[in-house]
């Protein structure tokens, strides 16, 4: 079943994602001269992360936080219930979450991260080992500063770049079940799923796949704990992708994949479009076990440290997560992109996936050893040639072992993310036609190296140096091929 925009079909046979959105209100943008842009990346420790938006033409860094909201969410942002406890919103945050995630208790919380803190606290030990599809960068934070480490089960297919595998993000069920046994079910709080596998690409599992976890987890009594942040787009991609699931709703999808886990929890700066975050299950035993930590560390239980504007705002968003033609316009956005560029022989992952597009810094920077951080690398050349901001997902994202030695990511990637609803297509052009120079000038990009290093997730206050004058030098091929254009 085709969604609104795509039974849409152009007289010229192009294949547009067409926006079913107006746009009501809207942001200025500058783009400063690349000069600047020189400066600007000095001055922020060659760190995507470090730059101040008044450099930046388009922040493609994250998704998170940076969507578009709906006219019915500002509106009922205004309908808020100013109450430190008992207010109105929440009721409409837990009457949300039970008609869309189908789990009738709630535990508010900051943001996603504080959802994986929480959880981490009550289950994870020194010893413990957390078996996940793939790590996030906060969720592995947690669990290894409580004492625990984390196992990644991805099948080979994860790994390749250029691939045609629909569900990229599904978990190894036979290492999952080899993982058990070498550690023992006791040693094993909680295995966790995250929907549409953030650092590998934005690639979704199978609802087939996430039965199989359900079945081993059944088998050792083991709990399963799903990162629903990018569910949405991973239920939307079931239904593109999973031939039982091609007639089904997205409701019902949706229900699908949170019946399957004891535990859901869910950063609301992607899901919902708004910011804030949630814990929800249907097992009492473990909603009273992490029930005191929220006025803890959050705030009290009926707004957990968010503004209850934000709550009125995710109540309503994750409402328009059913919305096919709202869901599907980043997943589109991005395949139209990675579409694009894999046209132009420029190496991107593959199929494409959701919250953005993963461009391979390993290939295009095959001439920089991982200890030069290709991605960071990566980043920063294209935000000094472009004014776009995206994301190092590499081995600057990654943490040191716990001997002090660096750990190469398995993947070096540069993110650039599409937030939904936000850039309109020639933006998304504009991105392609830089790239495609940036690539064609590669040989210019150098490495990079780290003059402070942060021992806790350094990617994102770290600073960096370049390891010689290229910056200078590509900007140089820049004012060479494009004159005075900014
Ligand atoms: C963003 C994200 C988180 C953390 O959420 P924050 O709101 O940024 O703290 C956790 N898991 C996944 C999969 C995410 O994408």
């Amino acid at each position: 079943m085709l969604n609104e925009s795509e039974k849409i079909k152009f007289y010229s046979g192009e294949n547009i994602p067409l926006e079913l959105h107006k746009v009501r209100i809207v942001q200025k943008l500058h783009l400063v001269p690349i000069e600047r842009r020189l400066e600007a990346l000095y001055e922020g420790g060659f760190n995507t992360f470090r730059l101040d938006t008044k450099d930046v033409f388009l922040d493609m860094l994250t998704d998170s936080g940076t969507n578009a909201m709906s006219d019915r969410q500002l509106g009922a942002m205004m309908m808020a219930d100013d109450a430190y406890a008992g207010s109105q919103s929440f009721v409409r945050f837990q009457k949300a979450v039970l008609d869309v995630l189908g789990k009738k208790y709630l535990l508010p919380v900051h943001q996603g991260r504080a959802a994986e803190n929480i959880i981490s606290n009550a289950y994870v030990k020194k010893g413990s080992v957390v078996p996940m599809n793939y790590h996030f960068t906060t969720a592995m934070a947690h669990i290894t500063q409580y004492g625990g480490r984390i196992e990644e089960l991805l099948y080979d297919e994860a790994y390749v770049i250029n691939s045609k595998h629909p569900f990229k993000g599904n978990m190894n069920l036979e290492k999952l079940e080899e993982c058990i046994l070498k550690h023992t079910a006791a040693r094993i709080p909680y295995i966790r799923m995250e929907a549409s596998t953030n650092l590998i690409g934005g690639q979704p599992f199978s609802i087939e796949n996430l039965r199989g976890v359900r079945a081993i987890a059944d088998k050792y009594k083991i709990p399963l704990v799903l990162d629903a942040s990018l569910i949405g787009e991973n239920a939307w991609l079931v239904k593109q992708r999973e031939e039982e699931f091609k007639e089904t709703s997205m409701a019902d999808i949706l229900l699908c994949m949170t019946d399957l886990a004891d535990l859901v929890y869910f950063s609301a700066r992607k899901l919902s479009s708004s910011r804030g975050g949630g814990i929800c299950t249907n097992n009492e035993a473990i909603y009273r076990e992490l029930e005191p930590l929220v006025p803890l560390f959050e705030g009290f239980l009926t707004y957990g440290g968010m503004s209850v504007r934000e709550v009125e705002a995710i109540a309503v968003g994750l409402y328009e997560t059913l919305d096919e033609s709202m869901i599907c316009q980043s997943p589109q956005f991005i395949a139209y992109l990675v579409n694009a560029l894999e046209s132009k022989g420029i190496p991107v992952v593959t199929p494409p996936g959701v919250l953005g597009c993963h461009v391979d810094a390993m290939q295009i920077c095959a001439h920089i050893p991982q200890s030069q951080y290709p991605a960071g690398a990566l980043a920063a050349a294209f935000f000094l040639i472009s004014g776009v901001r995206g994301m190092e997902r590499g081995s600057v994202s990654n943490q040191r072992d716990e001997y002090g030695n660096e750990t190469y990511a398995d993947m070096e990637l540069l993110r650039l993310a599409v937030p939904r609803r936000v850039f309109t297509l020639s933006q998304i052009k504009y991105v392609e036609d830089r790239l495609t120079w940036l690539f064609d000038n590669r040989h210019l990009i150098g490495g990079l190296k780290f003059v402070y290093e942060p021992p806790v997730l350094r990617f994102f206050m770290g600073g960096l140096a370049p390891i010689n004058d290229w910056p200078q030098q590509l900007m140089a091929k820049f004012r060479e091929d494009f004159g005075d254009s900014l």
